[in-house]
C-alpha cells in the first residue's frame, strides 16, 4: 500500500470522463483502473455509485475483477440532501454499499452557490457537511472531501469557505481537495488562499482544473504551500481545457522534486501506461505531451546533433528513460552528417563514412525539392536501406499506372486504377475501383500484390495529409503527400512530392506498401 504521508489521488474515471467525446464502458474502467494501480497511484475515483447505473456496477464489479496492488477505490458522492438525515438518505447508502474503503464527498464552499445551487442556508450546508462525514466514518469508510469551487468561494467570503474546512476536518474527513472547479486560477494567487487553507487544522489537497493552462503548475505551487494531496487525470482528460495531468504532476513531483511517489520502475513504465489508456479512451495522444509524448524528447538536429552525439544530457532536462520514453532525432533540411548518423544508428545501422556523405547529400537534395523526413521515418529509413551497402532489392518494379476519374450520370464520382508491375518474376496488370484516385490505386496495388504477399491485408492507410508547397521562382507549386499506415503492431509514414498531386501520392503510396512488406519481414527479391 502507498505511503499515507503524501496522495496521488487519480480522477480519470470520473472527473476526466467528462471530457467531450470520451466514453468508457465499465469494462474500459476497470482496464483504466489497472494501468493505474500499475503506475503505482494511491488512489483511484471509480465514480458516482448510486447517481450513474454504470458506476454502481463498476464497484460491484471491482470487488470481484480488480485486484488492487498499490490503489484504493475511491466513491464520489455528494453529502446528503437539505433537511434528511445522511443515514436516510438514499444516494449517501449508495456511498456506504458500494464496498470502497474512500468516500470522496463533494460539498459547496462557496456561499453563492450554496444559496443559489443548493437553494438552503449556509447553516444548513455545514451541517450536511458534518453529518454526512461523521456517518460515513462511523459506518467504516474513511472520508476525504472536495471543497467544490473553493478559491472562487475564498474570494466571495473567506471565513465561510475556512469553516467549510474546519467543520468536515472535525467530523473525520482525512484531506479536504481545494477545487478550482472553474480553472480560473493562477499560481501565485492560488499558493496564497492555499496557505491560509493549511493554516487550519485540516489537512490540504489540490484539484485543479486548466482553463488558463496553469493546472499542473497550480497543483505544484499548492504542494509548496503546504498540500499533501494532488489530484488529476491520466493525460490530462477532463472538460473543456481538461483537468492537472496527473502524469505530468507525478513526474515532476518525483524528478524535480525529490518525492518518493510511485515506484521507479513503474515510472519507468508511465510513456507505456499513458498510451495504453489513450488505446482505450480511443482520443488521439498528444504528440507533444510533457514527459510522455512521441515527441517529448523529439531533436530538430542539425546544428547541434554533433553535441548530442556527444552528451546528449546537454539537450534534454531529464534522461528520457526514467520515464519510459527514447530520445529521437529528426531528420531535417538542417541535417548535417552527424544527425543522419545518429538517426541511423537509431534505425539499427552502422553507416560507414562514405554512406552518411552520400546519404545527407541525397537527403539535401530531397528536401531542396520539397520532401521532408520529419513526420516520415519510413521514407527516411528506404532511402537509408538504398544507400547502405549496395542498395536495396526490390519487392516490386511498377512499369506503368493509370488513374481516371468519372463522373456518372446522377453525380456518383468514381475512380479507377490500372497498375501494371513486375514481381516475382511475373508482369501483373490489375485494376481497382474507389471513391477517389489514390483510393482506386491503392486498391489496384493490393489486388496485384495480394497473392505474392498475403500479409498486405492487414495493412491499412490510416491517415492521408496533401499540402501545397509555394513554387520560388519561376517553378510551379508543388504537392507534398504524408501517408500514414499501419499494421496489427505499430504505423509508419512516407512521403511524396510532385507537381501532380497523384504522381505524389503514388511515391507515398509505393513506399508505404514496400515498408509495410520490410516489416512483415519480407526482404524483397
Ligand atoms: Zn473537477
Amino acid at each position: 500500500m502507498a505511503d499515507d504521508r503524501f496522495h496521488v489521488y487519480d480522477t480519470t474515471l470520473r472527473d476526466g470522463a467528462q471530457q467531450e467525446g470520451l466514453n468508457l464502458t465499465v469494462a474500459d474502467k476497470l482496464t483504466v483502473a489497472r494501468h493505474l494501480d500499475g503506475l503505482g497511484v494511491g488512489f483511484i475515483e471509480g465514480g458516482w455509485p448510486g447517481a450513474n447505473p454504470k458506476d454502481t456496477e463498476f464497484f460491484r464489479r471491482a470487488r470481484t475483477e480488480l485486484d488492487l496492488k498499490h490503489a484504493q477505490l475511491a466513491a464520489f458522492g455528494a453529502t446528503r440532501r437539505a433537511g434528511v438525515k445522511a443515514a436516510d438518505d438514499p444516494l449517501v447508502a449508495a456511498l456506504r454499499e458500494s464496498g470502497a474503503p474512500v468516500v470522496t464527498l463533494v460539498a459547496k464552499s462557496h456561499d453563492r452557490h450554496v444559496e443559489l445551487a443548493l437553494r438552503t442556508t449556509l447553516t444548513e450546508n455545514l451541517a450536511m457537511i458534518r453529518d454526512t462525514v461523521s456517518h460515513l466514518r462511523a459506518e467504516g469508510q474513511r472520508v476525504f472531501l472536495d471543497a467544490e469551487h473553493f478559491f472562487d468561494g475564498y474570494k466571495s467570503n473567506p471565513a465561510y469557505a475556512l469553516e467549510v474546512i474546519r467543520t468536515a476536518a472535525e467530523a473525520g474527513a482525512d484531506v479536504v481537495a481545494l477545487c478550482d472547479t472553474n480553472g480560473g486560477m493562477l499560481p501565485d494567487e492560488l499558493a496564497e488562499v492555499v496557505l491560509a487553507a493549511a493554516a487550519t487544522s485540516a489537512r490540504v489537497g489540490i484539484h485543479c482544473h486548466d482553463d488558463t493552462g496553469c493546472a499542473v503548475a497550480n497543483t505544484l505551487a499548492a504542494v509548496k504551500a503546504g498540500a499533501t494531496h494532488v489530484q488529476g487525470c491520466a493525460n490530462g482528460y477532463g472538460e473543456r481545457s481538461g483537468n492537472a495531468n496527473l502524469f505530468t504532476v507525478v513526474a515532476n513531483l518525483q524528478l524535480k522534486r525529490g518525492f518518493d511517489l510511485v515506484p521507479r520502475e513503474a515510472l519507468a513504465d508511465m510513456t507505456r501506461v499513458a498510451h495504453a489508456i489513450t488505446e482505450v479512451t480511443n482520443v488521439t495522444p498528444n504528440s507533444h505531451q510533457p514527459y510522455v509524448g512521441v515527441s517529448a524528447f523529439a531533436h530538430k538536429a542539425g546544428l547541434h546533433a554533433s553535441a548530442i552525439k556527444v552528451d546528449p544530457n546537454l539537450y534534454q532536462h531529464i534522461d528520457p528513460s526514467e520515464v519510459g520514453n527514447d530520445m529521437r532525432m529528426l531528420v531535417s533540411d538542417m541535417a548535417g552528417r552527424a544527425s543522419v548518423e545518429l538517426k541511423g544508428r537509431e534505425l539499427g545501422y552502422t553507416l560507414t563514412p562514405q554512406d552518411s556523405r552520400e546519404l545527407v547529400d541525397r537527403v539535401k537534395e530531397l528536401e531542396a525539392k520539397g520532401y521532408t523526413f520529419e513526420a516520415a521515418d519510413a521514407s527516411f529509413e528506404l532511402l537509408l536501406r538504398d544507400t547502405v551497402g549496395g542498395g536495396r532489392r526490390r519487392h516490386f518494379e511498377v512499369e506503368s499506372w493509370r488513374v481516371i476519374v468519372e463522373r456518372r450520370p446522377g453525380g456518383d464520382v468514381v475512380s479507377e486504377a490500372t497498375v501494371k508491375l513486375h514481381a516475382k518474376g511475373e508482369r501483373i496488370v490489375a485494376t481497382g475501383e474507389g471513391n477517389g484516385p489514390v483510393n482506386a490505386l491503392d486498391k489496384a496495388v493490393r489486388v496485384a500484390l495480394e497473392q505474392l504477399y498475403p500479409e498486405l491485408a492487414r495493412l491499412e492507410l490510416t491517415d492521408f495529409k496533401v499540402r501545397i508547397l509555394e513554387g520560388t521562382h519561376g517553378t510551379h507549386a508543388i504537392t507534398r503527400v504524408l501517408i500514414t499506415s499501419s499494421d496489427d503492431s505499430g504505423e509508419w509514414s512516407t512521403v511524396g512530392v510532385d507537381e501532380n498531386i497523384i504522381e505524389a501520392s503514388w511515391q507515398a503510396l509505393d513506399q508505404a506498401v514496400t515498408y509495410g512488406l520490410l516489416r512483415a519481414g519480407r526482404d524483397g527479391d
